[in-house]
């Protein structure tokens, strides 16, 4: 396949997108999100830490302590928060940093939580200053104080809460303010997953949803996934139509080669638009260093989806370094695209790192 001729494709629908899809909802409709921490596959060490913090506070019959959750997105970051209000038997309420508009919408979000609740909130990064200064007294001291009014008419009002569980997602954990970030007890990192933990979640989507895969073809599907369920599942679903037209319905190697071949994503999990990446970098900027926002501007991208979902697994696979000066390709991403590494690339000269 020649890969390097892709530079008109355009950044819509991209069946590798992280981005949430309607039916990822963590409502009942998602029959693929794990209900326990048994049933939630990898992320090894975040689990463990969970386990024994949820089950030292479920015997001291008291609230979990606040959670962070970081990584990428697509990892289950969500589903664990799910994981976490039913393991503490607890109900669950879920937003978002830029939903959260103003203080009182997250009071009116609080003082409805019941005592142990867990409130989730997603991108929580992205909450304004505002929202933020009432939520550090409420983590804290689990009250807030409102003040209405102007003036000689101004009052102040101090309403309790119960006691709640924040549970709070991030793609990046660097753009928290570091008092937010301070009042959180437990600070989990998500990893990408390997291919084995993706072949297993494959596995496990396809039981649920009746689609029959063999060993071999979950983890084709698996090592194609760029480390994410969320496109695992994706895929699946994708493969599963492939399967029904072109054979018997079930996915083995040979399917899974053909159909992902067909969806345009590479072995190694990448599409057109990594592709189109790091083409650009090597024919623009002869393979780096070249910093984000020149990147994004070349590419039509916004900084923040390199960033945060192109970056992570180009950078986990060895094909993109950061350096001080800039992102560079290395030698390894040159020889996938089919391109001779130059004897002067920063990878050849051996001083890439990621940091
Ligand atoms: P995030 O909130 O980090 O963006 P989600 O929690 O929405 O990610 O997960 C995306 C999808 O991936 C979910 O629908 C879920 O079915 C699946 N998933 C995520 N993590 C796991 C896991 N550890 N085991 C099984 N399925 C998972």
């Amino acid at each position: 396949m020649n890969y390097n001729t892709d530079f008109e494709m355009d950044f819509e629908d991209r069946m590798v997108d992280t981005a949430e899809i309607p039916s990822d909802g963590i409502d009942a409709d998602n029959p693929l999100r794990p209900r326990t921490l048994d049933e939630y596959i990898g992320q090894e060490k975040a689990k463990e830490n969970l386990r024994i913090f949820i089950e030292a506070a479920k015997k001291r019959g008291e609230s979990l302590d606040h959670v962070l959750l970081y990584g990428p997105p697509g990892l289950g970051k969500t589903t664990l928060s799910g994981i976490i209000a039913n393991e503490m038997g607890v109900s669950i309420r879920i937003t978002s940093g830029p939903a959260i508009e103003k203080p009182g919408d997250l009071a009116a979000l609080l003082t409805n939580l019941n005592p142990g609740d867990v409130l989730f909130i997603d991108e929580i990064h992205r909450l304004s200053r505002a929202v933020e200064e009432i939520l550090y007294p409420s983590m804290e001291d689990f009250a807030i104080d409102i003040i209405t009014g102007k003036g000689q008419m101004a009052a102040s009002y101090h309403l309790p809460l119960p006691r709640f569980t924040l549970v709070g997602a991030t793609t990046r954990a660097g753009q928290l303010t570091a008092p937010l970030r301070d009042r959180f007890g437990v600070v989990l990192r998500l990893e990408l997953y390997t291919p084995e933990e993706l072949a297993k979640i494959i596995t496990r989507s396809a039981g649920i949803l009746g689609i029959k895969i063999d060993e071999e073809g979950a983890l084709e599907l698996a090592s194609r996934s760029r480390g994410t369920p969320r496109i695992a599942n994706r895929l699946l679903k994708r493969v599963r139509d492939f399967s029904e037209v072109i054979s018997d319905g079930v996915i083995d190697l040979k399917v899974a080669q053909i159909a992902l071949d067909k969806l345009e994503i590479d072995e190694l999990g990448l599409d057109q638009n990594d592709r189109r990446m790091l083409n650009a970098m090597i024919k623009y900027y002869k393979g780096g260093p070249v910093g984000l926002e020149t990147l994004a501007a070349a590419i039509g991208e916004e900084a923040v989806t390199i960033e945060d979902v192109y970056e992570p697994y180009l950078m986990q696979i060895g094909f993109l370094s950061r350096t001080p000066r800039g992102r560079c390709v290395t030698a390894a991403a040159y020889e996938h695209l089919g391109y001779k590494a130059p004897a002067d690339t920063a990878a050849a000269q051996g001083s890439l790192f990621n940091d």
